[in-house]
């Protein structure tokens, strides 16, 4: 029997993923979901396009910064300062890689590019050679590959293998590609390319046809050693190969494709949750392996199956990717430890001081409600996350209000070390109040919902205020905490402020990518 061969996951959620409309992460949810792609061992973590933006820059200099077990790759087209910028966003990481990229079709050199076959060659093996002086581990990735002629592919692959390429990925861009040619397109590469074996070949397939999975599938039967994919399948238009849909296919199909990764598949479920909830991106009930109906049996002939014996409908146990096993809610006598369990079983990857913080707020709150549910954990930790970005904060509000005079608010922000005041009238203390805030700031939202409650009774309570927001078509809830109702909805308000404004920094537009 033929030796089981190691697929190595290279996972580009964080920036092919991330381009994707809608899924816009800022800095600390980019650095959120790099844990949990840590504690899920993938290979490789595409941490962003360090030329794209400041905000890119810094969040592929983060994540280089604090992982340790995964190679930390940016991508770089075949440009000196794109490839300068990658090169000093990964100097900090354990084990850098610089992934470049030259579209080497006959459509995009004819419109894009407007340079000839001999000119793409050039490029990409200079390309090669510039990354080469900043790492070892290069990887090349031919954009548009599917649809470039085959003997010009063999004639490049070779070309940036030689240059140092150590890693050559031959992706499908636009999602042309069916399962039978894409596997025949490795085979042809590795029949045909001289030094070959000096290169891992990978695969970045998109799904447009809906064949992601199938086309890189096809090439690792075909002899792929790299997959390029996304958790919940996020990116560019209809998205890319689904990281969940490839792992557990080899997981459970190892038998056939003699194949294995080295992803601890319980984390699945967990990284699922957290994409979702720092994209805004809801995953459909009926996705493949993620979705809330995957491991639901609703045919009363499919129950009475699985009750005699799970693996009549079953191929996978929804233990085996994470899916919390209990609906167990927590309360005010729930510790430290099944808090913190509780949370990563919801996906979050808090550290130390977050925990702490975090478990402050549970025990906060469980003295006020009996049942504490996921969705009140999810709300308190998804304003931890949040509150880490604080482009304003409040400096101080105050209101006059009452039955014979106009209400009014005078609001004091600060921008950096910049305070700025201006005063508004409103319907009542908290409406003049938010309306001096968003004169203040310069960002519109609706407000969708308000809620205040008493976090503790007696005089010296605290009240809780919740808003729903809508702002650039996207809602979000956000939170203020004060002993002052009114200075706890300016603190609410002021949080949703830093929201939208962490999404516009991180939605500048960016150079088309493969
Ligand atoms: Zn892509």
């Amino acid at each position: 029997m033929a030796k089981t061969r190691k697929i190595m996951i290279f996972d580009t959620t964080l920036r092919d993923g991330e381009q994707s409309p809608g899924c816009s992460m800022n800095l600390a949810e980019k650095l959120e979901v790099a844990r949990m792609l840590q504690a899920m061992k993938v290979d490789v973590i595409e941490a962003g396009f360090a030329i794209a933006s400041p905000g890119d820059f810094e969040a592929v200099q983060a994540v280089a910064g604090e992982i340790t077990d995964c190679t930390v790759a940016s991508l770089s087209r075949c440009l000196e300062k794109d490839i300068e910028a990658s090169g000093a966003a990964i100097k900090p990481a354990r084990r850098p890689r610089i992934h470049v990229f030259c579209a080497t079709s006959e459509i995009h050199r004819k419109h894009k590019l407007r340079r000839a076959r001999k000119e793409i060659v050039k490029l990409s093996v200079d390309g090669v050679k510039m990354a080469k002086e900043f790492v070892d581990d290069v990887e090349f990735s031919p954009e548009d590959a599917s649809r470039t002629e085959w003997d010009f592919l063999v004639e490049v692959v070779t070309a940036v293998i030689e240059a140092g390429a150590t890693t050559v990925n031959i992706p499908d861009t636009v999602g042309y590609a069916m399962p039978a040619e894409f596997g025949d397109l490795i085979r042809h590469l590795r029949a045909n390319v001289p030094n070959m074996d000096q290169a891992v070949i990978s695969v970045h397939c998109h799904n447009d046809l809906g064949m992601a999975v199938a086309n890189s599938l096809a090439a690792v039967r075909a002899g792929a050693g790299q997959v390029e994919c996304t958790v919940n399948g996020i990116g560019e238009r209809a998205g890319n190969a689904s990281m969940e849909e490839i792992v557990m296919a080899i997981h459970t199909r190892g038998d056939f494709l003699n194949v294995t990764t080295g992803i601890e598949t319980r984390k699945i479920y967990p990284a699922s949750r957290l994409v979702s909830s720092v994209t805004g991106l809801n995953v459909q009930r009926n996705k493949a392996v993620v979705g809330e109906n995957a491991f639901a049996h609703e045919a009363g002939v499919h129950q009475h199956g699985m009750m005699a014996h799970r693996e009549t409908y079953e191929i996978m146990r929804p233990e085996d990717i994470g899916v919390p096993s209990s609906k167990l809610v927590l309360g005010k006598h729930s510790g430290r430890h099944a808090f913190k369990q509780r949370t990563e079983s919801l996906g979050y990857m808090l550290k130390g001081e977050q925990i702490d913080a975090a478990f402050e707020k549970f025990k906060r709150l469980a003295d006020k409600k009996k049942e504490v549910f996921d969705r009140d954990i999810e709300a308190l930790i998804d304003e931890q996350i949040e509150q880490v970005v604080e482009v304003w904060t409040l400096r101080g509000v105050q209101t006059t209000a009452g039955s014979n005079t106009v209400p009014t608010a005078t609001v004091t922000l600060a921008r950096a070390d910049e305070l700025m005041t201006d005063a508004a009238i409103g319907d009542g203390p908290v409406d003049a109040v938010y309306e001096a805030i968003q004169r203040i700031s310069g960002t519109r939202m609706r407000l969708l919902d308000y809620s205040l409650r008493a976090i503790t009774s007696g005089k010296d309570a605290q009240g809780e205020v919740t808003i729903e927001v809508e702002y650039d078509g996207r809602r979000f809830r956000t939170r203020g905490v004060s002993t002052d109702i009114v200075e706890a909805s300016a603190r609410a308000f002021v949080a949703a402020v830093n929201r939208a404004v962490t999404l516009d920094l991180a939605n500048g537009q960016k150079p088309a990518q493969p």
